[in-house]
């Protein structure tokens, strides 16, 4: 399946997508709308827990920021800015205390489909039935993008696992607010193309930092995609020539940037702070069994 053929298949485009996997698989339509639905209740329970908890993250460094906005007042006057982000972060902040959460495409990318489409039906008061066919339309982006270009970040930078989860985001939103399949696969594909060249830097080598912002940011630039797509605005660059053009970005990225922590962030001297603390956590637990340290 490539985007090109997506974006030409009759509407909407889910129900092209879910055709193909039935056909792929043998399973009935109703059994992957069943699965699809399951996923979706676990991306709202990991919001509501994130939502809830300020409880840290194994390194101290994440843990309170989802509920932290999610308490602040809205000073922007933007409620639907405020509760994309939050939900993104509750996520990875769940990914990030090693809670449960739904791998989308990555669990360091899980927060940004239910950010920006769990966020976006609830500010519309849409009922979560309504976001089975959009998150089936996302899965066949992030089978359609996987076909060329790695999904990981190990493999092609963040650009590669943030790009394909706000991609897969763009194309959903877009589905859900009534978008012709044209509109699905641009929205896909402008989200892509302004994220070719982010990096994987994690700090510490641990899935927080940038992680957890990156993926409210990123759940925004979805819902940007989604509304710049809606209003007929197109990626000038072909959607499956921009996936190649990020696959080859990714092949030239150096290995220190692509989550190896040997550059970006996590090679600041904070960065390089944190590494040390936890080195020297790792080697305190290991001759006396679990201590707790306190964070820097
Ligand atoms: S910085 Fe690396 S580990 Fe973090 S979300 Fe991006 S790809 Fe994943």
């Amino acid at each position: 399946m490539t985007l090109e053929e997506l974006m030409n298949a009759p509407a909407p485009a889910s129900g092209w997508v879910l055709a193909q996997d039935c056909a792929e698989t043998g399973l009935d339509p109703r059994e992957i709308r069943t699965e699809m639905a399951r996923r979706i209740g676990e991306m709202r329970a990991s919001i509501e827990r994130g939502l809830k908890t300020e409880v840290k993250s194994i390194t101290g460094m994440v843990g309170w920021n989802a509920k932290g906005l999610w308490d602040a007042p809205d000073v922007l006057g933007a409620p639907l800015l405020r509760r994309v982000q939050a939900y993104a972060m509750a996520v990875n902040e769940e990914n990030a205390r090693m809670g449960r959460i739904v791998a989308a495409p990555t669990a360091g990318s899980a927060g940004t489909i239910p950010g920006a489409l769990i966020g976006v039906a609830d500010h519309l008061g849409l009922s979560d039935e309504r976001l089975v066919d959009p998150m089936i339309l996302a899965a066949g982006v992030g089978k359609a993008i996987s076909k060329r270009m790695f999904i990981s970040g190990a493999a092609g930078g963040c650009q590669a696992e943030i790009g394909s989860s706000a991609a897969m985001a763009a194309a959903a939103v877009t589905e859900l607010l009534g978008g012709p399949p044209r509109a699905c696969v641009h929205a896909a594909s402008l989200a892509l193309m302004n994220t070719i060249g982010l990096v994987c830097d994690p700090v510490g080598g641990y899935v927080e930092v940038p992680c957890v912002s990156r993926n409210a940011f990123f759940a925004v630039h979805a819902v940007s995609a989604a509304q710049l797509a809606l209003a007929q605005l197109e990626s000038f660059i072909p959607p499956d020539e921009v996936v190649t053009a990020m696959a080859q970005v990714g092949r030239l990225m150096p290995a220190e940037l692509r989550e190896t922590a040997e550059g970006g962030l996590a090679q600041t001297p904070t960065g390089l702070a944190v590494t040390a603390r936890m080195e020297g956590r790792q080697e305190a637990e290991g001759a006396q069994g679990m201590i707790e340290l306190p964070m820097a």
